[in-house]
């Protein structure tokens, strides 16, 4: 039977689910002023710090000066600038892959990959906890979808020996879980992935520009230089700009860029963009980089410790990704209005994002958080924790 639009609206809303945007004035930054009072910001990708450094901000309004503040086209037809090459190759050198290719979202990555890699008669084995884009990108590519339990390399093996079939095998997973903060068995899939002859492609949202000695990422990390056929990327997070990229072989590359429709049928990123995700990679590989990445950390192992001292549940992790377990939805989403009244914006994840009973706040550091915000921060979130009973 056919619901009104009002009726599915009322569903939404009598579920807990209804979501809202919240306008926040001004740049991005550790304090930001929301519907006219100054809050500090618990919830923002932007872990370095990166979205209003000068040194991005400037390249990017002399590319708009010089470039104008368009690219016109798709890249297969006249929108393919110096720019878009010269940011290629600066991702190829920074993933350490023989080349890369641009894509103008990780949403749109995500599905334009996936959908180019696998089709009928192929499977995807996808971490349970894999991103929504990447579930979005095996659903569009027609091919059949083996979700694995998360991080669970014993469970992927014994799926990959029952369901390989005679297709090509893809096997995804996130560097960085998005909700749970924690990082993939990646040397353990480069492992399965060369036993069963699949390709493996992992999302590094997260971890780029944050994890490994250089900022490489979760492969830098792990001390993995080879075996992972697809590194895919993004510029919204740590790197302050916009957009996303595959790193990959030339081969690939190639492939990508005949068959990725979401890269095909989509205008290319604006020269402004890709100027501030250009300066954004030398900053991460400057020294610079090096000491927000080490403030990063530092903060993130300050606000855990004292999170867990206060006697809150949180996952296993030690990444910027600092989840406080909170249980039911409507305990959740109290805990989070009652912050942000106190000037504390932290964002309330429920269903479907993460499974019933397993919500939570999800706190997310950043290299410009003073030591201050952050004891300010851990106070009021053990103050309003107890008041609502989750310690
Ligand atoms: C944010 C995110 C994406 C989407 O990237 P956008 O550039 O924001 O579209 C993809 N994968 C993961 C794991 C993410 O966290």
């Amino acid at each position: 039977m056919e619901i009104s639009i009002r009726q599915e609206l009322e569903q939404i809303r009598e579920r807990g689910l209804y979501r809202r945007t919240r306008l926040v004035q001004g740049g991005q930054s550790a304090w930001v002023e929301m519907d006219g009072t100054k809050v500090l910001l618990l919830c923002s990708n932007n872990y370095l710090g990166l979205a209003d450094h000068p040194a991005l901000i400037e390249a990017s309004a002399d590319a708009a000066r010089r470039f104008g503040v368009s690219s016109g086209a798709s890249r297969l037809v006249s929108g393919t600038m110096e720019l878009h090459e010269r940011l290629e190759a600066a991702v190829a050198r920074f993933k350490q892959t023989e080349a890369a290719l641009l894509f103008n979202s990780g949403y749109a990555a995500n599905t334009g990959i996936i959908s180019a890699l696998a089709g009928r008669g192929d499977v995807i084995f996808s971490d349970r906890l894999n991103h929504a884009s990447i579930i979005d990108g095996a659903l569009l590519s027609g091919a059949r979808l083996v979700r694995y339990p998360h991080n669970d390399h014993g469970a992927l093996a014994r799926l990959l020996e029952k369901e390989r079939g005679n297709g090509r095998a893809l096997i995804v997973t996130d560097g960085v879980f998005s909700m749970d903060g924690d990082i993939a068995p990646l040397r353990e899939l480069v492992g399965l992935k060369a036993a069963h002859g699949a390709l493996l492609m992992v999302d590094d949202a997260h971890g780029g520009g944050v994890l490994g000695e250089q900022g490489r990422g979760t492969a830098e990390m792990l001390g993995i230089t080879e075996g992972i056929d697809i590194l895919m990327g993004t510029f919204g997070k740590a790197l302050g700009s916009y957009g996303a990229y595959a790193a990959v072989s030339q081969e690939l590359r190639e492939l990508l860029l005949n068959r990725a429709r979401s890269f095909i049928f989509s205008t290319s990123l604006p020269p402004s963009v890709l100027a501030a995700s250009l300066a954004a990679l030398e900053v991460v590989q400057s020294p610079e980089g090096a000491s927000r990445r080490d403030r990063l950390r530092r903060n993130s192992d300050l606000f855990r410790d004292s999170m867990r001292s206060a006697g809150f549940t949180l996952p296993d992790g030690t990444t910027q990704i600092v989840p406080i377990m909170t249980g039911q939805a409507d305990t959740t989403m109290k805990f989070s209005e009652q912050l942000l009244a106190e000037g504390l914006y932290v964002q309330g994840i429920r269903p479907p994002t993460v499974p019933a009973g397993a919500c939570r706040l999800r706190c997310t550091l950043m290299a410009t958080h003073g030591d201050d915000d952050l004891a300010w921060a851990a106070e009021r979130i053990t103050a309003v924790g107890r008041c609502l009973g989750v310690i």
